[in-house]
C-alpha cells in the first residue's frame, strides 16, 4: 500500500496550517504549528516570491496531503471528477470525503486519517455487514459502517471516539455501538476541508 512517509508536522508547517495528521497530538500545545508556524527548512523564514502557480500548487498539495494520497492517486481522482457532470472541484472533494478511510475518521472511529487507513486496511471495519479492507472504498448514502465484532482494535477505536466532539452532518455515528451511517452525499458547505478547490482545478486544467 503506497502512502506518503516522512515527518507529518513538517507537512503542516509547509502548508502553514494544521492538517491534523497526528491524532491527539494535534490537539495539544505540542503541535508544531503552535510552536513554529513558519515553513520548515533553512530558508523557512525567508521571503517567498508568490505567484499564481505557487498558490495553485500549494492548494493541491494541501488537499493531497490532507487526505494522505500520493500524486498519482490524487490525479486519478481529479480525472474522474473532471469526467463527471457536476462542478469538478466539488465532485473531487466529494469523492475524497467518501473514501472509507475518511468516513471512518469523520465518524470519530480513528484519531487521524492515517490511523483510519490502517484500521481499515487491517480489516477492523465492515460496510453493510461485509468486511472491507480497502481504504479507497467509495462509501455511498445508506452505507452502514461498523467495527468488526471481536476486533482487537476496539479499545483504540473507543479511545478515538473520546477525541470527537461532533461528526459531519452527512454522517450519523453511534459511539457506544461503534456504528455509523452515511446519510447522504456531502454538500460542499458540509465539507470543512480547508482548500480552495477551484485553484486545484486551475492547476490541472493547464
Ligand atoms: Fe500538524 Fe498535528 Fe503536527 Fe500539529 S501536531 S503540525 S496539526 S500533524
Amino acid at each position: 500500500m503506497a502512502r506518503e512517509v516522512g515527518p507529518k508536522c513538517r507537512v503542516c508547517r509547509r502548508e502553514g496550517m494544521k492538517l491534523f495528521l497526528k491524532g491527539e497530538r494535534c490537539l495539544t500545545e505540542k503541535c508544531a504549528i503552535e510552536r513554529r508556524s513558519y515553513p520548515p527548512g533553512e530558508h523557512g523564514r525567508g521571503r517567498i516570491k508568490q505567484s499564481e502557480y505557487l498558490l495553485q500548487l500549494r492548494e493541491k498539495q494541501k488537499a493531497r496531503r490532507y487526505y494522505g494520497l500520493l500524486e498519482k492517486q490524487f490525479r486519478i481522482y481529479y480525472s474522474k471528477a473532471a469526467r463527471g457532470s457536476g462542478i469538478t472541484g466539488e465532485t473531487l472533494l466529494r469523492m475524497l470525503e467518501t473514501r472509507l478511510d475518511n468516513v471512518v475518521y469523520r465518524l470519530g472511529f480513528a484519531a487521524s486519517r492515517a490511523q483510519a487507513r490502517q484500521l481499515v486496511r487491517h480489516g477492523h471495519f465492515m460496510v453493510n455487514g461485509r468486511r472491507v479492507n480497502i481504504p479507497s472504498y467509495q462509501a455511498k448514502p445508506n452505507d452502514v459502517v461498523t467495527m468488526k465484532s471481536g476486533s482487537s482494535a476496539e479499545q483504540v477505536i473507543r479511545d478515538a471516539t473520546d477525541l470527537t466532539a461532533s461528526v459531519a452532518p452527512w454522517l450519523q455515528a453511534d459511539h457506544d455501538g461503534l456504528t455509523g451511517k452515511v446519510l447522504k452525499w456531502p454538500e460542499r458547505a458540509e465539507i470543512d476541508t480547508p482548500v480552495q478547490e477551484s485553484l486545484i482545478v486551475e492547476l490541472y486544467s493547464k
